[in-house]
C-alpha cells in the first residue's frame, strides 16, 4: 500500500505538487501559501501606514514633507502647512459620511510670497505626489475677460482637461490659482464702487472656494454654445491660492507696531525681524489687502514664502531631483556628453540671477543663454566633455543678453 501522502492544510495541494511543505502540530503549509501570507501582510502594512481614498494612497505629513524636500528648497514653514494641510484634505475626503456630527471642512489654502520663490512648485509637486489631476490658473485672466460668470468655470475646465475628463477624477483634484493678489480690491474702503470687476470675481470664486456644483462648458468660454455641459462639484477640490502681495508689508508693519505699542514693551519690538515681515502675516492682512472677508474666509490655511538667498538660489541649481543643472546633464548624456559645470560658473549664474532680480525664475533664463550654443553644436562634435566654467559662463551671457533679462525683471 503507497504511503497517503501530506496536503498543505490550506490549499489543500498534496506534498508532490508544490515545492516545500512545512509540518506544523496539526497540519501542514506549502511554500506558496506562505509566500501569498506573507504578500497580504506586507500590503495591510502599507495600508495602514497611509491612507487611502479611492486610488489615492496618502502619507503622513512627515512623509509628504519629505517627498517635497527633493523637489522645492527652503520654505520650511510653507512645507510643514501644507503637508498638514494636504494631509488633512484627503483624510476628510476618506471619512464615511455622517459617522458622527463632526464634519471636517474643507481647508483651501493661501501662500503669500515673492513671484520665484516655489508657490506654483510647491502646489505642482504635491499634485505629483497624490497622482491627482492639477490645474494651474492665473487670477488676472479671470478678470480681463470681464464678463464673470462664464469665466471663472474656466478655471474647472482646466481641470477637467487635465483629469481626461474624468469627472470623479476633476473633483478630487488640485487647482492652483495664481496671482490672487491681482483680484483685490484695490481700496481698503468696501464703499468704493470704482473697482468691482475684482470684487466680482472674488464672488464668483467664491462659490467654487466654498463648494458648489458648477456647470461646466467642456471646450470652455462661449464659442461653442451647443455643447452640453458637464456638472462639476467642487467639495472636495483644493484649491491652492498664491500672491505675491506687493506692499502687504506695510499692513503687517502697521499693525505690529500697534501691537507693541499697545503692550508698551521694548523686548517686542527688538524681537521683530524687519526684513522678513512675511512671516507674521495672519488672515486680516490679506483682508485688508484688498481680499473680501468671505474669500479669506475659505482660504483658512495661511502661509508665506521667504524671499530666496543666494544659497538657495545655487541650491536649486544643483540639488533638487530635477534641478536645472541635472537637466542639462541629462541632455548632453544622451549625445554622450560628459557635462560639467564649475563651481565659479554656478556662482556666476546666481550672481546674475540676483543682479536682474529675477529670482529662481531668471535661473533657468541665463542658463538658457549661456548654454546655446554648445546645445546647437556640440551634438554635431565629437568632443565627449564639457565643462562650463565662468569665463565661457560670461563669455556667453552678453551684454544683449543681460539687456533682455534686466528688462524682463
Ligand atoms: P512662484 O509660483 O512663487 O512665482 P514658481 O514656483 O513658479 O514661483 O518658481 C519658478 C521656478 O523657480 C520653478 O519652476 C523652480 O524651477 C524654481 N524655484 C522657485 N523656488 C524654488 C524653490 N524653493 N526650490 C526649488 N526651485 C525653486
Amino acid at each position: 500500500m503507497s504511503k497517503i501522502m501530506d496536503k498543505c492544510s490550506l490549499c489543500g495541494r498534496k506534498e508532490n505538487e508544490v515545492g516545500m511543505l512545512f509540518s506544523g502540530v496539526d497540519g501542514h503549509i506549502c511554500d506558496e501559501c506562505i509566500e501569498r501570507g506573507h504578500q497580504i501582510l506586507m500590503e495591510e502594512r502599507k495600508s495602514h501606514d497611509s491612507f487611502s481614498v479611492g486610488d489615492i494612497k496618502l502619507l503622513k505629513p512627515k512623509q509628504i514633507k519629505e517627498f517635497i524636500d527633493q523637489y522645492v528648497i527652503g520654505q520650511e514653514h510653507a512645507k510643514k502647512v501644507l503637508s498638514v494641510a494636504v494631509y488633512n484634505h484627503y483624510k476628510r475626503l476618506s471619512q464615511p459620511a455622517t459617522e458622527d456630527d463632526i464634519d471636517i471642512e474643507k481647508s483651501n489654502i493661501i501662500m503669500v510670497g515673492e513671484t520665484g520663490t516655489g508657490k506654483t512648485l510647491l502646489a505642482r509637486t504635491i499634485a505629483k505626489m497624490l497622482h491627482v489631476p492639477f490645474a494651474i490658473v492665473d487670477a488676472t485672466v479671470l478678470t480681463e475677460a470681464g464678463y464673470v460668470g462664464e469665466d471663472i468655470e474656466s478655471l474647472l475646465v482646466r481641470l477637467l482637461q487635465a483629469a481626461d475628463y474624468d469627472v470623479k477624477s476633476a473633483e478630487r483634484g488640485i487647482v492652483f490659482i495664481d496671482e490672487i493678489d491681482k483680484i483685490a480690491r484695490k481700496s481698503d474702503n468696501p464703499s468704493i464702487t470704482r473697482d468691482v470687476s475684482g470684487e466680482g470675481v472674488q464672488q464668483g470664486l467664491l462659490k467654487l472656494l466654498e463648494g458648489s456644483v458648477v456647470n461646466v462648458p467642456p471646450q470652455g468660454g462661449r464659442k461653442h454654445p451647443e455643447q452640453k455641459m458637464i456638472a462639476v462639484d467642487t467639495k472636495n477640490i483644493l484649491f491652492v491660492c498664491g500672491g505675491a502681495f506687493e506692499g502687504i508689508e506695510r499692513h503687517i508693519a502697521k499693525r505690529m507696531n500697534t501691537q507693541v505699542v499697545g503692550y508698551g514693551t521694548q523686548k517686542k519690538q527688538e524681537e521683530i525681524d524687519k526684513d522678513n515681515l512675511l512671516q507674521y502675516i495672519i488672515p486680516d492682512d490679506i483682508r485688508k489687502f484688498g481680499l473680501i472677508p468671505e474669500i479669506v474666509g475659505r482660504l483658512p490655511v495661511l502661509t508665506h514664502l521667504s524671499p530666496l538667498d543666494r544659497e538657495a538660489l545655487k541650491k536649486i541649481l544643483t540639488e533638487p531631483k530635477n534641478s536645472i543643472i541635472r537637466q542639462y546633464e541629462k541632455l548632453f548624456k544622451m549625445d554622450k556628453i560628459n557635462l560639467e559645470f564649475t563651481d565659479d560658473a554656478l556662482e556666476f549664474i546666481v550672481d546674475q540671477a540676483v543682479s536682474f532680480k529675477l529670482g529662481a525664475r531668471g535661473l533657468r533664463s541665463i542658463c538658457e543663454s549661456i548654454m546655446l550654443e554648445a546645445m546647437f553644436d556640440m551634438p554635431s562634435g565629437n568632443k565627449k566633455e564639457f565643462k562650463v566654467d565662468r569665463a565661457y559662463a560670461e563669455s556667453k551671457l552678453d551684454k544683449t543678453s543681460a539687456v533682455k533679462f534686466k528688462n524682463a525683471g
